[in-house]
């Protein structure tokens, strides 16, 4: 920790599954600044607008700062004590699988590390799941039926070197941008180079692409088998290495033979000849890498469609060298790490599973006698055993599964039951917190210190860079004070996070002799001081590979029983929820550009929320149209299912003609802190990968409703406000104060609007405009000669003011000719004026107006507006925008 100086340091960005490396500068013990590290390899000096935003999001007033029990501030002594006595008593009086921890991609290997071990090594439970269940448990599934290790055989060099690149269910320009520009410079620089996406949205990734194969949603098995079916058609197989490396391949054909290039265009609604020309590309181009992500994974049938990606790799023996490989991408930052420390419920340790031998190697090496013997309860099954009373206590992690698992409101429902929820986070109030009976303050980002894994199995320090704020503590050690109390002293005796790591890289060499692909023994023996300047690298890290290892299977073996890779035989089927008369639309689920998660740390920035203030649920133009729907409008979107309750959100109708027939999209991160009813897992069902237990979160069946406003107000306050009787509200984060998007949909409620106001404005100086004729209602607050509240009331959402425009009231100074400042806006709010380069604030209209004027390239709008020109981010954009 070097917080006392003004310096600088290294650590890595607590976001995606990129792992950027991030310079950080430090003034007065805070950060200032971050640029990308230079000479990381995962990002060489780049970062995406998230990532150079991280100094913005430091924000203390959001922190959990205190120890809580039942929301009183208490000290930590009386919190570990109590935690660790609630425990006991349920153990002892419920036995073991009574209790349950729910842990994150957000945390550290170390803190991975020490929770895992408490609970499979000591308690005797292996109910310990993780939020990466909900990422890339599929792909995980999906490795090791192939592999017999959860391996991921590429780098991100793969991505530049190959001739053919698939992006299946990732839109990797929002997802993971540096990737995405890393891709981008391989194909400006090789435009022979073919990028095909595989999605059913059509997204900003599409912009660098040859050809977008817009597939019904779910439908990616019959491509593969498919393209299978077409690759022994064509004999572009690799006989040899089916032959010598590999088994199951005659069974896997077997199934796939009916699967012909007129049934598969059939069944995923492609045009036959994309389809084909896809085919062709393949079949004819050995270095293809498939670049795959959550829109395979999170599907009742992601572990099959990661299966029949891998089978044409193996197919054709692409894999195991530079520029070609079944390369699956994780959206957390440390889901790799969670890993290897065997974080996931049907995991053991160091990649080591439920077998007699790996419980027998690692109770010994714990000296764990007690060690759990069986696979334990997978999240949705974990918090369904909660709502059933089966798990009494529940110890959540750095993580926010109130939002991010499927059916939400049973989670709630399920927290509200439950016996004791113990809750570590950084963050005080999130919509799972609201939940807790006890709340332990957790270091976040620049403090923590620890490693991380990237997708790429790159080991990389995450460095404390600043003093833990008011009370926190780091999760190892929270987890180890726990550990001690509950009688396991000498087990969880750790100094420093150095010292859990060298003991998880011990365990991974332990009686491994290369049998298990996840060894660190060169690592075991670090130093405080090498710890500490550890440079990234990629595992495996042993005796034949001391300098880590770039490419997995150069040599073709396995690490399977007899060293063969496994064919999957996998039956191609579609969702299973069928659309009716009320639901006939399909929802999809994702990530936006400048959002993270939950928003916790994101939604902090004012920055960030530009791009995406609000809220939207994304139509096509024509189904819009049919439903009476315009831009900006509200809407309803719920769910009928029997298999989730009944659901709706109301959110700003977006028209987006990226959008196919009959479907929906609607970002991930909206929840209660952020916005009235925009929490889109409400409206997931609890349907789970039979194989890897990750939930369908981007399929559901719901039906849509325009949601007439009767009045919208658009509000900028310094102080926070009370969203008083409306119905719909978004609050968003502004530099010195928040703004308000309002609507009353009820259209009840008149008096209650203006006794709001009044509230709004109690000890203010008020000034007002109001033009009855209009219903137009224009107010400012003002106190000491500045302006502390504004707010604009109108009947048309059209006729607000836009955000900005807004915000810039702050700085006039108040005097007697304040009320003009009320007749100077028109009214634009939709105005096609959404910001698109957060860096420098250039919106959409800037950006058609320069392309108006003759700028024809991301280069000239760069050199006109700055767009671009910082970190990247919205070059898709800009490039849509100059295609359009
Ligand atoms: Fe962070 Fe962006 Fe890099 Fe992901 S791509 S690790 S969010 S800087």
């Amino acid at each position: 920790m070097i917080s006392d100086v003004n310096s600088s340091g290294q650590t890595t960005c607590p976001y995606c599954g990129v792992g950027c490396g991030v310079d950080a500068q430090l003034v007065n013990g805070t950060i200032d600044g971050v640029s990308g590290t230079k000479d990381h390899p995962a990002n060489q000096g780049r970062l995406c607008v998230k990532g150079s935003a991280l100094h913005e999001t430091l924000s203390q007033e959001t922190r959990a700062l205190h120890p809580k029990i039942s929301g009183i501030r208490t000290d930590w002594d009386s919190a570990l004590d109590h935690v660790s006595a609630s425990l006991k008593k349920i153990i002892s009086e419920h036995g073991p699988n009574s209790v349950a921890f729910y842990l994150s991609g957000q945390l550290l290997t170390e803190d991975y590390y020490v929770a895992n071990k408490l609970m499979k090594g000591f308690v005797g439970t292996a109910n310990v799941d993780t939020n990466s269940r909900l990422c890339m448990a599929s792909a995980v599934a999906g490795y090791k039926r192939a592999f017999g290790s959860d391996t991921v055989p590429c780098n991100y060099e793969d991505l530049s070197h190959c001739d053919l690149l698939l992006l299946i269910g990732s839109n990797a320009a929002w997802t993971h941008p540096v990737l995405y520009q890393r891709i981008s410079e391989a194909k400006a620089q090789r435009p022979q180079m073919k990028i095909v996406v595989i999605d059913p949205r059509k997204t900003a990734s599409c912009d660098i692409a040859d050809l977008h194969l817009q597939l019904k949603p779910g439908s990616d098995t019959f491509v593969f088998v498919g393209l299978l079916n077409y690759l022994v058609e064509k004999r572009a197989i690799d006989h040899e290495f089916i032959e010598r490396h590999t088994e199951g391949f005659e069974k896997t054909f077997a199934q796939c033979a009916t699967h012909d290039l007129e049934s598969t265009a059939q069944e995923t609604g492609l045009d036959i000849a994309d389809l084909e020309q896809f085919f062709k590309w393949f079949s004819r181009t050995e270095k293809t890498v498939s670049f795959y992500s959550q829109g395979i994974n999170q599907s009742a049938t992601g572990t099959d469609k990661c299966n029949a990606i891998i089978n044409c790799h193996l197919a054709t023996g692409r894999i195991g060298q530079e520029g070609m490989g079944p390369f699956s991408i994780t959206g957390q930052p440390n889901a790799m790490g969670g890993r290897e420390v065997g974080g996931l419920a049907n995991q053991l340790a160091a990649h080591m599973d439920f077998d007699e031998e790996s419980i027998d190697r690692v109770s010994r090496f714990w000296g764990a006698p007690n060690i759990a013997r069986t696979p334990g309860l997978k999240a949705v099954e974990l918090f369904s055993a909660i709502h059933s009373g089966k798990i009494k206590a529940v110890w959540i992690m750095a993580t926010n599964p109130v939002v991010s698992l499927p059916d939400s409101e049973f989670v709630r429902e399920a927290l509200s039951k439950c016996e004791l929820v113990i809750v570590s986070d950084c963050i005080e109030k999130t919509d799972t917190n609201a939940y807790a009976d006890v709340l332990l303050p957790a270091t976040g980002w620049s403090e923590k210190d620890g490693t991380v894994t990237n997708s790429e199995r790159r080991i990389s320090r995450q460095r404390g860079l600043m003093a833990p704020s008011g009370e926190s503590k780091h999760d190892w050690w929270i987890i180890c004070e726990v550990a001690k109390r509950l009688g396991f002293v000498e087990a969880f005796d750790y100094a420093s996070p150095r010292e859990i790591f060298v003991e998880h890289a011990a365990l991974s060499a332990f009686e491994n002799n290369g049998t298990r692909d996840f060894d660190i023994g060169s690592l075991a023996d670090l130093t405080e001081s090498q710890y500490a300047s550890l440079a990234p690298i990629q595992w495996p890290v042993n005796a034949a590979s001391p300098n880590g290892t770039a490419r997995m299977f150069t040599d073709f073996r396995f690490f399977t029983p007899n060293g063969k890779a496994r064919f999957i035989a996998t039956e191609p089927a579609l969702p299973q929820q069928a659309a009716n008369f009320d639901t006939p639309f399909t929802l999809n689920t994702g990530r936006l550009r400048d959002q993270w998660h939950t928003m916790t740390r994101t939604g902090l920035s004012q920055r960030l929320m530009s791009h995406s203030p609000f809220p939207v649920a994304s139509i096509n133009p024509r189904d819009a149209r049919n439903f009476g729907i315009r831009e900006g409008d509200l809407v309803s979107v719920f769910n009928t299912d029997s298999q989730s309750r009944k659901q709706s959100l109301t959110l700003s109708a977006n028209i987006d003609a990226g959008i196919a027939d009959e479907q929906l999209f609607i970002p991930m991160h909206w929840n209660d802190q952020f916005a009235s009813n925009a929490r889109v897992s409400k409206l997931i069902p609890s349907v789970t990968d039979p194989y890897s237990g990750q939930p369908e979160s981007k399929f559901a069946r719901v039906g849509l409703r325009a949601t007439p406003a009767f009045l919208w107000l658009s509000a900028i306050s310094r102080t926070p406000l009370e969203q008083g009787p409306f119905d719909f509200w978004v609050q968003t984060r502004l530099a010195g104060g928040w703004h308000y998007l309002l609507a009353d949909t009820k259209g009840e409620n008149e008096s209650a609007w203006l006794d709001w106001i009044s509230s709004v404005q109690n000890g203010y100086e008020k000034i007002e405009l109001s033009n009855t004729l209009m219903h137009d209602y224009r107010t400012l607050g003002c106190k000491n000669k500045r302006i502390e509240v504004a707010i604009f009331a109108n009947p048309k959402r059209e006729k607000l003011p836009e955000i900005s425009w807004q915000y810039e009231l702050f700085n006039h100074p108040v005097d007697a000719q304040s009320w003009r400042l009320l007749t100077r806006h028109e009214g634009n709010s939709l105005a096609q004026n959404r910001i698109i380069c957060s860096c420098f604030q250039v919106s959409e209209q800037q950006i058609k107006e320069a392309i108006a004027q003759g700028a024809n390239s991301t280069a000239e709008l760069g050199t006109k507006l700055r767009c671009g020109t910082n970190c990247g981010s919205c070059l898709p954009e800009l490039a849509q925008f100059l295609t359009q």
